[in-house]
């Protein structure tokens, strides 16, 4: 065993009742959110470093941003020119949103849309593509907290060997 280590629940043992983590918020105050399996929440475990906590609030402020692009877009939807017979425009994927561009792409060279209707279609277009972008930039970060969790550094080597 090892006597070095100060583990605070040795101090300090849980309430049997609740559980609470005993570290404290930035403000000074306790902590109390639910431990892990060391007694103390993510935010204060020992187990994460600043890099994998950084990864989460970047995580957390990009599937914000996406939120309001998708707001935006369903918002943006009703506008869009819709010819009777053909289908509503999707957004869900990728090769739906590609799929729609390529039909209204005909009309306007067909000359079948009035230039307001290719406006709209033009912001959806936008919108569509930012939110692409987004889900791609959410799931690298997602590959890097998982690396991250397995201990790896993407990019950066960490010798483990001595
Ligand atoms: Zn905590």
């Amino acid at each position: 065993m090892n006597e070095s280590k100060i583990s605070p629940r040795a101090a300090a043992p849980p309430s049997p009742t609740r559980a609470a983590c005993p570290g404290r918020t930035k403000a000074g105050r306790p902590c109390g959110a639910t431990p892990g399996a060391d007694g103390r929440c993510p935010n204060h475990s020992n187990r994460f470093t600043a890099e994998m906590r950084s990864a989460w609030g970047r995580r957390g402020a990009l599937i914000g941003v996406k939120y309001r692009v998708e707001e935006k877009l369903e918002a943006l939807a009703p506008s869009l020119p819709e010819p009777p017979g053909d289908p509503a425009p999707s957004y869900a994927t990728a090769a739906s949103v590609r799929t729609y561009l390529e039909r209204m792409s005909k009309r306007v060279v067909d000359n079948k849309l009035a230039p307001s209707q290719a406006g709209a279609i033009a912001k959806f277009a936008e919108l569509a593509i930012r939110c692409a972008e987004l889900q791609l930039e959410r799931d690298t970060l997602d590959l890097e907290i998982a690396a991250q969790e397995r201990g790896e550094t993407p990019g950066r080597r960490v010798s483990m060997a001595r």
